[in-house]
């Protein structure tokens, strides 16, 4: 139904069908918008017909007339797309209103302020959204008006005289802007305004809104035509808008605000500060009570939290919209627990609702509570979007976007937000608004796309003109570019960039919960790519199930190992060619043993070092498999910089040091053009086989230190970029010899796996043959990717692959997200594997291994486990259950 009617549309459908009291109306289709597109923007043959015969159905169903001075028909034009686009598109109301309909309004109203209010408010709605006038040309006559009314008047002020002139004015402005009188035939009016609510769906905002939201362009809006019941006929009327719980927290109770006397739009707009909800059950206790029956009865028919709009009129209560609500992460989890808790949704649903993404948010940085004692909090406002936001003040869009493309990091500073605004909050680490509340639009964005909000934060001066802002309680000054702290989970505005920790997986429950029953529901298994104990330790407690990848080299960079690691390179070449020369018999003259000396001591040193770490992790991931990558850069990574040493020696001239020339002589001769493509990897472990020996030596020796400490060390031994099965057979030679050699000492059998990296499209093709020598394999997506697209990892990202996906040339960066063909890769290799090797153990460790659309993607290929840095565990936890289910399972956006 949502396809076709749109969300508003199908909620209102349904909740008439419900017998709920809905004004009387009709839903124009999202295939009538695609035709109407098609048909190079001219309405569908039928399609006016059809519009005129439902509308003679609406006014048989009010008992009025379309255009009747006596009794006339109002209608709202109100855009409604299948994903809801908070304020992307149009909205026109009091559409039908004219010189000679005004009469019967006012006399029907027997309100005269009333009728030339809505007038006006119609003819610059209309004005500026069907006939293209700049809204501003209405603002200044109105403000003008008002200030007659002396300073801090409001719109309520204006007199029947004000209003009178207004219209006047504002026809005025539509003559001379749009360059033709304003339409009186409410017929026309009608005709324009679907046009205009069909051309709004590739409006700027919305397109931007759609390619930020990955929504596809090609759904369209439908058009609703409702007729209007107004919340603007005095003290017994009244509009407003309702959560069933509370979208920050997800507290059960109705959450949300109404203004008496007033129209939608002065809610959402945040022009005047609305009431609590919960104030109108006092204020009119009989709506309230039937508002609140509906809300409920609402909830348990789509087994969701509900956001609801509604307007009562003279007492009546109607019901404008219900559509699932937009919630923040943390509400998220806590609506679907507890609503499994309540018996409304099985514990799959629960799962499936939660969003990937939001896992990620509830995991993210809060402000540092020593660091937020001591700082200088400016102002306070309302907490819209939780979480902590560090940026440097700007107060306008598309300054934020211009400063955040040369990589600064901005706070979105606005008196208000509006969906023009919307480009400039995507970039922003957080928003901050003077005005507005829990439900402005600010509040309802910024959740959404999961940014911290401050909103309504009334003590707050915003000047766009100086680009300043000044707190009128703290009396401080804020100029663009300031650094502003914004805690959305507290209102709290402070000076300065504060440190921010981050939040605690542990003290989440309700989290666990969720993920908790993703983990019975889900095949693969999570693992993660941990190279420290401390890691591993944090991974496991995030719920990994292993260590997918754990790089060797990582470990060579630390502190004083950079510089035995160094020793040994040096010399590495002719220490090599040395061992080889004695274990063909030849003797060695005295340089070549002292250079196997030199080599000997450091990767002696090197041996004893790895295997303190190995004994840590294995210690740390007991029970559970490791995965021991052997060394895989290029050897010149752990050198000097050639440039820097060339720079070194040239400026000493004749004063370089024979050290420093030698230095040099050895970084260049090992120097390679592309070195992601040289000597690495494997190749690296077959020119230098001591590499292979003692780190095979290393973790087969921690292994034997850990079991003898009472543990289970579950070493897996896995090989870098193995092109040729020769690769893998040479390799693994060299290490069966050593582990033999560490069994004999140690008088233990040690359970090893032997297996491989698949990071090289030839070893796809021959993943057969490599299957019958390896154990397991895992892919290695980063350079899977780097050599199937013929893109440079390290260049690739920083120059034209980010312009390449702006484009569209392609769909995603595939670094981030598998592409498809590197998944056909993945596939082929897995089938011949396993037909080479039956029940071949299969992972990934590349990046992909945590992003949740790839793990789709892994799942369907029937992977064994992805491996991803232990932050994104919990996420990879989620995804792999949402993966497991039918894609149906997904949340309906
Ligand atoms: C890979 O290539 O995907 C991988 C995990 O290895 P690295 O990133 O260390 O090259
Ligand atoms: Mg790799």
């Amino acid at each position: 139904m949502k396809d076709l009617l749109g969300g508003k549309g199908a909620g209102l459908a349904e909740m008439t069908n419900a017998g709920l009291p809905t004004p009387p109306g009709f839903t124009i289709t999202t295939e009538a918008c695609n035709d109407y597109f098609e048909a190079g923007k001219t309405l569908p043959a039928g399609l006016w017909e059809d519009v005129l015969e439902a509308v003679k159905a609406v006014e048989t169903g009010t008992g009025k007339g379309f255009g009747d001075p006596r009794n006339p028909l109002l209608v709202s034009v109100r855009s409604g797309a299948k994903f809801s686009m908070p304020g992307m598109m149009d909205t026109v109301l009091n559409l039908g209103l004219n010189e000679q309909t005004l009469e019967g309004l006012v006399a029907l109203t027997g309100n005269e302020r009333f009728g030339w209010d809505a007038y006006r408010r119609f003819i610059q709605m209309f004005g500026r959204i069907v006939m293209g006038v700049d809204g501003e040309r209405f603002e200044h006559p109105l403000q003008a008006r008002k200030d007659l009314h002396g300073p801090g008047a409001k719109d309520t002020d204006l007199t029947v005289d004000d209003l009178k002139a207004l219209v006047a004015v504002s026809k005025q402005v539509v003559a001379e802007d749009a360059g033709r009188e304003f339409p009186t035939d409410p017929d026309e009016q009608l005709d324009l305004a679907i046009k205009a609510v069909f051309a709004s769906w590739f409006g700027k905002r919305a397109n931007d809104y759609r390619n930020s939201q990955k929504i596809a362009h090609d759904l369209g809006t439908a058009v609703n035509v409702v007729t209007m019941v107004y919340g603007n006929m005095g003290d017994d009327s009244g509009t407003g808008v309702a959560f069933t719980r509370d979208p920050n927290t997800g507290e059960k109770l109705l959450y949300g605000e109404y203004l008496v006397n007033a129209q939608g739009e002065d809610v959402v707009a945040g022009i005047r500060t609305p009431e609590k909800i919960s104030h109108l059950a006092e204020e009119m206790p009989e709506a309230y009570a039937e508002f609140q029956r509906i809300a409920n009865q609402l909830e348990k028919h789509y087994k969701d939290v509900q956001d609801l709009e509604f307007t009562i009129e003279r007492g009546k209560l109607y019901m404008l919209q219900t559509r699932s609500a937009k919630r923040t992460a943390a509400a998220a989890v806590k609506i679907a627990v507890d609503m499994v808790g309540e018996g409304l949704i099985d514990r799959r649903e629960a799962v499936g609702r939660i969003e990937p993404a939001q896992v990620d948010q509830l995991l993210r940085d809060q402000f540092d509570p020593i660091a937020r004692k001591a700082a200088k909090q400016i102002a306070k406002g309302l907490n819209a979007s939780p979480g902590a936001a560090v940026g440097r003040a700007v107060f306008n869009a598309d300054v934020a976007v211009e400063w955040v493309a040369r990589g600064e990091t901005v706070v979105l500073v606005r008196v208000e937000t509006s969906p023009d605004d919307f480009h400039g909050m995507a970039v922003a680490q957080g928003i901050l608004t003077a005005r507005g509340g829990a439900t402005s639009h600010a509040a309802v964005v910024a959740r959404q796309i999961g940014k911290p909000c401050v909103a309504g934060c009334a003590e707050l001066v915003v000047d766009y003109a100086t680009r300043t802002a000044r707190s009128t309680v703290s009396g401080t000054d804020l100029a663009e570019g300031d650094w502003i702290s914004v805690d959305g989970s507290t209102g709290e505005v402070f000076l300065g960039a504060l440190p921010t920790v981050s939040a605690r997986f542990e003290d989440q429950p309700e989290l666990q919960t969720v993920l908790g029953w993703a983990d019975e529901i889900r095949r693969l298994q999570i693992w993660t790519n941990a190279d420290k104990p401390e890691e591993a330790a944090q991974a496991r407690s995030y719920g990994a199930q292993g260590i997918g990848l754990c790089r060797t080299e990582h470990m060579f960079r630390e502190g004083e190992r950079l510089e035995i690691v160094r020793g040994a390179i040096l010399v590495a070449n002719a220490a090599t060619r040395a061992k080889a020369k004695t274990a063909a018999g030849e003797a060695l003259d005295v340089d070549e043993a002292a250079v196997v000396a030199q080599f000997d001591a450091a990767m002696d040193k090197l041996e004893v070092l790895q295997q303190g770490d190995f004994e840590g992790i294995l210690a740390a991931m007991s029970g559970l498999p490791v995965v021991v990558r052997l060394i895989d850069p290029p050897l010149h990574e752990f050198l000097p910089n050639l440039e820097e040493q060339l720079v070194k020696v040239t400026k000493a001239g004749d004063a370089a040091t024979a050290e420093d020339r030698e230095l040099l002589a050895t970084i260049r001769s090992m120097h390679e053009q592309n070195p992601m493509l040289g000597l690495r990897g494997c190749r690296l472990g077959l020119m230098i086989p001591d590499f292979v020996k003692i780190q095979t030596r290393a973790i087969l020796n921690a292994a034997v230190a850990v079991k003898r400490a009472g543990k289970d060390p579950r070493p897996e031994i896995m090989i870098p970029l193995v092109g040729h099965v020769n690769e893998l057979i040479a390799t693994r030679a060299l290490l069966d010899a050593e582990a033999e050699a560490v069994v004999a000492k140690a008088g233990e059998t040690i359970d090893f796996k032997f297996g491989t990296m698949i990071e090289i499209p030839r070893a796809v093709w021959v993943a057969d043959q490599i299957a019958e020598h390896a154990e397991f394999f895992s892919f290695g997506t980063n350079d899977l990717t780097q050599m199937t697209f013929g893109y440079s990892r390290d260049d690739a990202e920083g120059g034209f692959l980010l312009k390449y996906v702006e484009d569209g040339i392609l769909p995603e960066n595939p670094f981030q997200t598998l592409d498809d063909v590197i998944a056909d890769e993945m596939q082929m290799a897995v089938d011949r594997g396993r037909a080479a090797r039956p029940g071949l153990k299969v992972g990934i460790c590349g990046e992909h291994g945590g992003d949740p659309a790839s793990i789709h993607k892994c799942e369907k290929i029937g992977l064994n486990y992805v491996s991803c840095s232990p932050f994104r565990i919990p996420v990879a936890r989620l995804a792999a259950a949402q993966a497991a289910m039918s894609d149906g399972a997904f949340r309906d956006k």
